[in-house]
């Protein structure tokens, strides 16, 4: 497939802003509209809509190779976030098409070439897909915005070349997967081989389509297992077209299968189905309990988890507050705040409360909120109507709880499903908004007194997927790393997300780590090999 050029106007589009879709314009306080409460209203934000100049070319499972339609004939509609519009029908898959994709990926993995071939090649197979990844660039990053509503300039200028990145960082590794030998006692030689553990199963969220499919699919293929991957029905079309990238890239047929559909109705099946002999989930909390009992109830396929968060970002007293705040808003509205490691309880200490507050209350007013596909959005729509709903409703508890609406609050026109940028302060941790995940663009702003007590009360939650600290002092920053119980504790940065750094949660946030070496494990048996030195004399 030859790489696509668009056209020179839609790049235009996206080069040259009317001043139509920015929440920021000349007024007094830097928006063109208010509403009652003195907000932006920035309904203008999102009347103008690009037209992406692609089409849309696979919509069918890809289950052996070839692009087929479901076992049943059915299709479900994948929306446009910003207008709710069909982007196109795509084949839904049931437990029939999951048990095709199941045998289509058992046969390669007992019969084809894929778990037996010479690494070198599995590893030149992986660099070949990341360089299509790079030829593809534009279209793959075009269609992630249109499914998912994201801003085209994350797609394109981070997202894509991280897929590219982490599929060569795992062809590295093809090569150097590899067991021990053992000092054992007695008289015997003792190996160990690190050997693919068969047909993985992966089941993937929306929020990073094209990166939760190269987390998942790396690791498992650069260790010589088979797949299937069940999407998220609200973004199944990048994978899709990665899928038809990597058999161009010489993959061979059944190794990697891709079925699109609901979670109960094909996520459940590829969970339960006793040919599968591994699996991955990322999602919600709930489905990643509901999944786990699946696989125990079946085969006992073990089980890797990565699931909700609630993370703390803790501004210490002798941070610089401009920088905190900053730091503070991207933790948060990052990804329209769709992210499972989102800092979504923001600590700050009491000494520099006030200020902080209002900086970072005047900071959400100026996020330029708008079509994803224009310059200098930063924020686009949430991915549905479920999620925007579920989001309103948590700002609406809010609202009727005792903390403070500082900014925000409200929908963004009336199609769509854009939300304002919304700060609450005077946040306490008995609030849903401080207990529950949002998953939404809603900052929640909790003030502290000594590092012992937020410590403690930043642990004191069901998750422990990351957190955040700001502050200048080492001595602060070490006794902290050591005190939060989270994956990922990130200082005086947020969502650095390299390929070799492990990611994964403590607590209900997950079992096992994804991403760097420790990705490997979940997709490795380790058989010993156990043999006399010599001769015995019973031979
Ligand atoms: P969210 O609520 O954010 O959409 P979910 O955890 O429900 O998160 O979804 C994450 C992934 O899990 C999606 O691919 C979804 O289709 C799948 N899923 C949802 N329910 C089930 C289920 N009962 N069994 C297996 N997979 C499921």
């Amino acid at each position: 497939m030859a790489a696509r050029r668009f056209s020179p106007l839609f790049f235009r589009s996206l080069s040259a802003p009317s001043s139509s879709f920015l929440t920021r314009s000349s007024g007094k306080n830097g928006f063109s509209g208010r509403n009652s409460k003195g907000f932006a209203t920035t309904a203008a934000a999102v009347e103008e809509i690009i037209n992406p100049p692609v089409q849309v070319s696979y919509t069918q499972h890809l289950i052996n190779g070839n692009f087929v339609d479901s076992a049943s004939g059915k299709t479900f509609p994948t929306l446009d976030p910003r207008t709710g519009e069909v982007i196109a029908h795509v084949a839904e898959g049931d437990a029939e098409d999951i048990d095709r994709a199941v045998k289509a990926a058992r046969k390669a993995f007992d019969e084809g070439p894929w778990p037996k071939m010479p690494a070198y090649e599995r590893s030149r197979i992986l660099l070949r897909f990341a360089d299509l990844v790079e030829k593809n660039s534009e279209e793959l990053a075009i269609l992630e915005t249109w499914d998912n509503g994201k801003p085209y300039e994350q797609s394109s200028k981070s997202e894509i070349p991280m897929l590219a990145r982490l599929f060569r960082y795992y062809a590295g590794w093809a090569d150097k997967i590899h067991g021990l030998t053992v000092p054992a006692d007695g008289n015997y030689h003792v190996q160990t081989l690190h050997e693919p553990i068969g047909v993985a199963g992966q089941i993937i969220p929306w929020n990073f389509p094209l990166l939760m499919f190269a987390w998942k699919v790396g690791p498992a293929l650069a260790c010589g297992n088979t797949l299937v991957l069940k999407t998220a029905e609200q973004t199944p079309l990048t994978a899709l077209y990665a899928g038809k990238l990597f058999h161009e890239a010489g993959l061979p047929d059944g190794v990697l299968n891709i079925v699109s559909g609901y979670g109960p109705e094909a996520g459940a099946p590829l969970a339960s189905h006793m040919d599968v002999d591994k699996l991955a989930f990322t999602g919600s909390t709930e489905t990643g309990k509901v999944v786990l009992e699946l696989a125990a109830k079946s085969n006992l396929k073990p089980v890797t988890l990565e699931l909700g968060g609630k993370s703390p970002f803790i501004v210490c007293e002798d941070a610089d507050i401009d920088k905190a705040v900053e730091l503070a808003h991207f933790a948060l509205f990052f990804n329209q705040g769709q992210c499972c490691c989102a800092g979504s309880r923001t600590y700050v200490h009491e000494r520099v409360y006030d200020e902080f507050v209002e900086k970072a209350k005047a900071r959400a007013l100026r996020r330029a909120v708008g079509d994803p596909f224009k310059k200098g959005i930063e924020q686009g729509p949430q991915v549905d109507s479920e999620q925007f709903e579920k989001v309103m409703r948590y700002i609406r508890s809010g609202l009727e709880s005792d903390a403070v609406l500082e900014c925000g609050g409200e929908r963004i026109g009336n199609k769509g499903y854009f939300i304002q940028p919304t700060v609450f302060s005077n946040v306490k941790e008995d609030m849903l908004i401080a207990r529950d995940e949002i998953f939404g663009p809603v900052q929640s702003i909790l003030k502290f007194k000594d590092l012992d007590e937020v410590i403690q009360r930043a642990n004191n939650t069901r998750y422990g997927l990351a957190a955040g600290v700001f502050t200048r002092s080492l001595e602060t920053a070490n006794r902290m790393t050591r005190a939060l119980r989270a994956g990922t504790v990130w200082v005086n940065c947020f969502d650095v997300f390299d390929a070799a750094i492990p990611f994964g949660g403590y607590k209900m946030s997950g079992i096992g780590r994804e991403k760097g070496i420790y990705s490997l494990h979940n997709y490795l048996q380790v058989k010993a090999v156990v043999a006399p030195l010599k001769n015995p004399a019973w031979i």
